[in-house]
């Protein structure tokens, strides 16, 4: 009998064609991604210089997906960008590969986390959810304002508000948290987003201790940050992951915030590179430079407004000027977002917009510290989808 089970079952496990996951190695260039999978480098080499940069943004990490045939050949492979776009690279019916940028299928759902402390906010965090990203955004939120070393005890609750992107039933990017709170030793910390973007306390005084500054004197700014736009000529998506500034040829570049270099070298697409990592965890990236401030080295430890390289076109640029990037982690976000301006907190209607705000977060705080703190979320992603090459369409596989 279970050798009758075991032929039946046989034929469907072997030609039945299935999804692979596989994560983004960190370091890993595109072209040695097509050398290790046996596929046509020309994928890479017939991108135009924009889609060729785009490559160097996969964020190490990214959750890919490869859907292999019956044949155990590549039918096609889904590699994020950002949380708009992903490389998709497929199979056409004439057997030939063929690749190009599509937009990202997602759903955002709202979600409330409520978990005690049993060691340190980020691991208890991480622990909960599995995200990395929830957990460093919060201790991010409240660097400056409480010491989570000194004063946290066992057992004191916390509770972030947040929306969540999924792709293919999994979550991905960055977390958007609108509110969250931390009790410490009875007393409570909150801090809540306003409408203006911006993070505040339970008093409206703006929440923000690090604010970065231009990386250029009379800056110009020549195109700016955008994760999906449709170009109506090319009739393709694009993204652009930071922002230019227009300006000539040895223009001094100067350091966004403190920080400390690092990585000082050279890409393919983005030239002559510097990365700053702040103490708020950003990392801020300065590319296509004609050199380098000298003596400046990984490690080097540098201020606000220092002279950290020169303006130039290295790299795939089509004349000088400075690409100005921000990251948390590997995922990048508008560097502009970072360089607002502290307001002086609100005034009459304004303030009553925030008042309602805060007293909707409150009253999510306090239901759900009313219930049972999560320990562990389980695994309930496990759906398989990939995308249908000429609709876009995700589909359940
Ligand atoms: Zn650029």
């Amino acid at each position: 009998m279970g050798r009758l089970i075991f032929l039946l079952l046989l034929p469907i496990f072997v030609f039945a064609s299935h999804v692979q996951s596989f994560k983004w190695k960190d370091g890993e260039s595109f072209l040695t991604f097509l050398e290790r999978k046996k596929l046509p480098l020309t994928l890479f080499y017939n991108l135009d210089e924009e889609d060729q940069k785009l490559t160097e943004d996969i964020p190490y990490n990214a959750n890919c997906q490869m859907l292999i045939s019956s044949k155990n050949s590549i039918n096609q492979i889904l590699i994020p960008i950002n949380d708009e776009l992903q490389l998709q690279i497929y199979l056409s019916p004439k057997k030939r590969y063929s690749m190009r940028v599509i937009p990202i299928v997602s759903e955002t759902y709202k979600e409330v986390l409520y978990t005690q402390i049993t060691s340190a906010p980020y691991d208890d965090i991480l622990r909960t959810t599995g995200s990395k990203n929830l957990a460093s955004t919060f201790v991010r939120m409240f660097k400056g304002r409480v010491n989570f070393k000194k004063d946290l005890k066992a057992g004191d609750p916390l509770v972030i508000v947040y929306e969540q992107k999924y792709r293919l039933g999994k979550p991905f990017s960055m977390p958007e948290v609108s509110g969250a709170m931390i009790e410490i030793a009875g007393k409570r910390y909150s801090l809540y987003r306003h409408k203006d973007g911006n993070i505040y306390d339970e008093k409206g005084a703006q929440f923000e201790k690090f604010i970065f500054k231009s990386p250029m004197r009379n800056a110009r700014i020549t195109s700016g940050f955008t994760k999906r736009r449709y170009h109506p000529v090319l009739h393709r998506y694009r993204a652009h992951l930071g922002v230019d500034y227009g300006a000539r040829s040895g223009t001094p570049i100067l350091a966004t915030g403190d920080g400390r270099v690092s990585f000082v070298g050279t890409s393919r697409g983005y030239g002559k590179t510097t990365k700053i990592r702040h103490s708020n965890g950003l990392i801020s990236l300065y590319a296509h430079q004609k050199s380098f401030k000298s003596g400046l080295s990984n490690g080097s430890s540098v201020k606000q407004g220092e002279v950290i390289g020169y303006v130039g076109s290295s790299g795939l640029s089509s004349g000088p000027h400075l690409h100005f990037g921000m990251y948390s982690g590997s995922t990048p976000i508008d560097p502009l977002s970072v360089m607002k301006k502290k307001t002086e907190g609100f005034s009459g209607k304004e303030y009553k917009v925030f008042v309602a705000i805060r007293s909707k977060l409150d009253q999510i705080f306090n239901e759900k510290l009313r219930t049972k703190p999560m320990k562990h979320r389980g695994n309930d992603f496990q759906d398989v989808y990939y995308v249908d090459k000429n609709t876009f369409k995700v589909e359940a596989f």
